[in-house]
């Protein structure tokens, strides 16, 4: 078999074989195709698209790359969540501390920054000390001591994601059903988990911008997971604005912790309630969402999940003093805010462009190897429905480079459309695919 064969194949709309499929996964994993060769078959594949056999192959291969955790030893239901990725989405941040403060241990396989969107790992990250490469033991022995884990592909779990991951991020190849498919149904299937909760974003700051693409990607992922015989629900939920204020890695840390503190932002507070809820229900511990939700709320009203948070950081070697006192992570030198040049009801915040806005700042990756500034982003004061003065603090930039604000202020400006008469709140969930 050759590589350059299955490229001419996926380019010419055919449809590849699970051996050429695992050929192509085991020789990336194993550096023996080269970088271009793989990106190139992605963009076949982004623009030429997959089966759904083809799709559940090469999860599977990207899966089996690695080792396939058994958690069954360990916990009664290994629970998790994944989303498909947006923009100020910090949702895994509060949630998961508080589904494991209720008594269900999550153990996490997350990824960094994909294009505009942002990543866990890089949030996490931000505070010094933090590891997010637990090896298999590390893994399983702070599930079961802290129950609570939250770490990224290595060279033991989901290799293949990990390389493609950062391959996409930088080939213009993220927005692929099959490719965020396969991605976010290997990770999940390596690390052990047996129900999982599917955040699929749908909307301008999405991969998925319209509500059938995503429920295509959510009926895809939720049949994979059944295939394997992992409990899956997806929810369709809203990324037409950014969500909470905050979007660039520390600020939008800054933000999970200020919800801890019973601080946060509305649709933020609610739409990690409704996530958390689920993970309980699905796992068993709640008879449904509703009650997982309440059970989830009480967590974060009596401290209990910023408790199990601080455990995290501190098991994975985070300096928890940063945590404890957020103003010592980093932060843009320069802090610019930007004003409403009219008044109005604002109609759009396109939550796109702000994404790529934080990423032009710094917040993302342009090439593979590629440091990320922590610290810059852009914090909204206003979401859409909210009524604004010509004049108001509309947005404010945290940079470390002059040169980038301007464009920046521009940029994310562009994306703003106003209203004269009173516009509606965005819904925060659209669906549910079971
Ligand atoms: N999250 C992932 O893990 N992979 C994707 O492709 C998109 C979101």
């Amino acid at each position: 078999m050759r590589i350059v064969d299955i490229i001419i194949k996926k380019r010419d709309k055919g449809e590849l074989t699970k051996e050429e499929i695992e050929y192509f996964v085991n020789g990336y994993t194993q550096g023996d195709i080269p970088d271009y060769q793989a990106a190139a078959l992605l963009m076949a594949i982004l623009l030429n698209g997959m089966t759904a056999r083809e799709t559940t192959d090469l999860t599977l291969a990207m899966a089996y790359s690695g080792e396939i955790l058994d958690l069954s030893q360990i916990v009664p239901v290994a629970v998790d969540k994944h989303s498909t990725g947006g923009v100020g989405d910090k949702t895994t941040l509060v949630a998961e501390p508080l589904v494991a403060a209720c008594g269900l241990p999550v153990g996490k396989m997350s990824g960094h920054g994909l294009g505009f969107s942002g990543g866990t790992l890089d949030k996490m990250e931000s505070i010094p000390g933090f590891r997010s490469d637990l090896s298999t033991d590390e893994f399983i022995h702070q599930l079961k001591t802290v129950g609570l884990v939250l770490t990224g592909q290595t060279t033991e779990l989901a290799p293949a994601d990990g390389k493609l991951y950062a391959l996409r991020d930088v080939t213009g190849t993220v927005q692929s059903i099959p490719l965020i498919a396969s991605s976010v149904m290997s990770k999940k299937i390596a690390a052990g988990a047996t129900a999982i909760v599917l955040d699929v974003k749908v909307g301008t700051g999405a991969f998925m911008t319209d509500l059938e693409q995503a429920r295509s990607l959510s009926e895809l992922m939720v049949s994979i997971a059944k295939l394997v015989g992992r409990k899956a629900i997806a929810l369709l939920s809203d990324m037409n604005q950014p969500l909470g204020f905050a979007v660039g890695n520390a600020l939008e840390l800054k933000e999970a912790i200020k919800t801890f503190h019973g601080d946060g932002p509305a649709d933020f507070v609610e739409h990690s309630l409704i996530v958390a809820g689920h993970l309980l229900a699905l796992g068993g511990v709640a008879s449904d969402e509703k009650q997982g939700y309440q059970m989830a709320q009480k967590a974060l009203e009596d401290g209990r999940g910023w408790e199990r948070f601080l455990a995290l950081v501190s098991a994975q070697h985070g300096d928890t003093k940063f945590v404890e006192n957020p103003d010592l992570l980093p932060t843009g030198s320069i802090i610019h805010t930007v004003r409403s040049p009219r008044s109005g009801y604002i109609r759009k915040i396109n939550a796109r462009t702000v994404g790529e806005g934080a990423v032009m700042l710094g917040a993302g990756r342009a090439k593979k190897e590629d440091a990320i500034d922590h610290g810059v982003g852009i914090v909204l004061h206003y979401k859409v429905g909210d009524i604004v003065k010509q004049g108001d603090a509309l947005f404010t930039i945290y940079a470390n480079n002059e040169s980038h604000v301007q464009q920046v202020q521009d940029y994310v400006l562009n994306g703003y459309c106003w209203s004269n008469t009173p516009v509606e709140s965005l819904p925060l969930i659209y669906g549910i695919v079971k």
